[in-house]
C-alpha cells in the first residue's frame, strides 16, 4: 500500500518533501518546537525580555527605578537555576533581551547564564542599555566566545565631565575602555558580536555641536552605530536645527524618539511580542511598568499558562481599543491614557509588523 501511494506521488511533489524533511532535520530542539508550534497555529512568543538585575552603580538624574524607588520591581537579579529551569520549561524561547532598568553585569550568575545560553542554542543581547562601567574581563571575553547578539551602551558625552552630569558615579573613561577591550576580543575571536550600539539621549549637558561631533568621531573609531534618542523627561535643546541636522532626530513629531528609527513609542506591543518578566519570575509586561506586575509569575506558571490568562487577554483588547480591563496594570498607564485619549491604540498592522519594540 505504501509503495503504491508513493508511487503515485509526482516526482517534483516528492522532492520538496525530502528537501522539507532534509531542512526539519538540521533545525535543533528549540526550532524544531517553535515550527511545530507554528503549524498548529500556537501564537506563543520566541523572544522574552528578562530583567537580569535591578541593581545599579550609578544614580543618573533621570533614573525612573530612582525616583520611584525600584517602584514593585524591587531590587534583586536574575538567578541561574531560575533562568536555567525558564529555558527548559519554555522551550520555544530562543531569544532573550536581559537588560531593562538595572545594570546587567552587576548580575554575579551572568557569566554562567550567558555560556548556559549559548550551549541551548537561545540567542542573549541587551540592546534595552546597559550603562558598561564594570565588566570584568572574563564576562568581556564571553560576550564574545559564546556570541552575545549585542548591547546598547548609554552615553551621554564624548567626555567625562559631560557624561557624568547625567551619569552620576559613571566613569567615562571606564566604559570606552571596556568598549575597546570588547572590541579587541572580537578581532581574537574575529567575531561580528555582540553588535554595540552607542546610545546618546540629547539633554541639556551634551547639547552642543561639538560634543556630539566628537561622540560621532569616536563611536565610528569604536566601530559602533551611534544612536540618538530625546529625553523621555521632554527637553527640547536650544538650537533645534543644528540637532536635528546632526541626529537626524525630529522634534516636531513627538510620536518619534529615536533618529534611527520612523515608529511611535509603543512598548505595549511587548505584551505580544517580547513579554517582560522580573527578575523574580513577575510578569510586567513590558518595559515602562514599573508599578505593578499582571499577579502571573512565570517561573511558576509557564510562558504559555500566563499568556493565555483572562487579565492578559483582556489587557490586549484593552490596548487595541476593547473594554477597559480593571484589573490589569496598564489601565493607570500614561502610555494607555494617551493612546485612549486620542483614540489611537495599537492596531493589528502594527502589531503584526513589529519586531522590536522598545521604540
Ligand atoms: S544606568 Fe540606568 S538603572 Fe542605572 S541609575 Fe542610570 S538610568 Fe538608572
Ligand atoms: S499600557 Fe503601559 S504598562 Fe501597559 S503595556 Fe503599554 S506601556 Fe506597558
Amino acid at each position: 500500500m505504501l509503495r503504491l501511494i508513493k508511487k503515485a506521488i509526482p516526482s517534483p511533489v516528492k522532492d520538496k518533501i525530502k528537501y522539507e524533511i532534509k531542512l526539519l532535520r538540521q533545525l535543533d530542539r528549540r526550532s524544531l518546537i517553535i515550527w511545530m508550534n507554528k503549524i498548529s497555529g500556537k501564537k506563543l512568543p520566541t523572544r522574552v525580555r528578562i530583567d537580569a538585575s535591578s541593581l545599579c552603580q550609578l544614580n543618573c538624574r533621570g533614573c525612573f527605578m530612582r525616583k520611584l524607588n525600584y517602584g514593585n520591581r524591587g531590587k534583586g537579579y536574575l538567578k541561574f537555576d531560575d533562568f536555567a529551569k525558564f529555558t527548559k520549561k519554555n522551550a520555544f524561547v530562543k531569544e532573550i533581551e536581559l537588560s531593562n532598568q538595572g545594570e546587567i553585569f552587576l548580575n554575579p550568575d551572568l557569566l554562567e547564564i550567558i555560556k548556559y545560553s549559548h550551549s541551548k542554542k537561545i540567542n542573549l543581547s541587551a540592546y534595552n542599555g546597559v550603562n558598561f562601567n564594570t565588566v570584568s574581563d572574563e564576562v568581556l571575553e564571553a560576550l564574545v566566545k559564546y556570541q552575545f547578539h549585542g548591547i546598547t551602551v548609554a552615553i551621554d558625552g564624548a567626555s567625562q565631565e559631560i557624561y557624568s552630569w547625567y551619569r552620576r558615579n559613571g566613569d567615562f573613561n571606564k566604559v570606552i575602555d571596556n568598549v575597546k577591550k570588547l572590541n579587541e576580543y572580537k578581532e581574537k575571536y574575529n567575531s561580528s558580536h555582540p553588535l554595540v550600539y552607542w546610545q546618546y539621549v540629547v539633554l541639556e549637558s551634551n547639547q552642543t555641536e561639538s560634543e556630539i561631533r566628537e561622540a560621532k568621531k569616536m563611536a565610528k573609531e569604536l566601530n559602533c552605530e551611534i544612536s540618538f534618542i530625546k529625553d523621555l523627561e521632554g527637553f527640547i535643546p536650544d538650537d533645534i536645527e543644528m540637532i536635528e541636522r546632526e541626529t537626524k532626530l525630529c522634534y516636531e513629531n513627538k510620536e518619534l524618539r529615536q533618529s534611527l528609527s520612523d515608529k511611535r513609542v509603543l512598548a505595549c506591543i511587548q505584551l505580544w511580542k517580547v513579554p517582560q518578566i522580573n527578575y523574580d519570575g513577575r510578569l510586567f509586561g513590558c518595559c515602562f511598568n514599573l508599578d505593578k506586575d499582571f499577579g502571573l509569575n512565570i517561573f511558576e506558571l509557564g510562558l504559555e499558562k500566563s499568556l493565555n490568562s483572562k487579565i492578559i487577554k483582556n489587557t490586549k483588547k484593552m490596548l487595541t481599543g476593547g473594554k477597559i480591563c480593571e484589573e490589569s496594570p496598564c489601565k493607570d498607564c500614561w502610555l494607555y491614557k494617551k493612546i485612549a485619549n486620542e483614540n489611537n491604540f495599537i492596531t493589528k498592522k502594527e502589531i503584526k509588523e513589529r519586531i522590536d519594540v522598545y521604540i
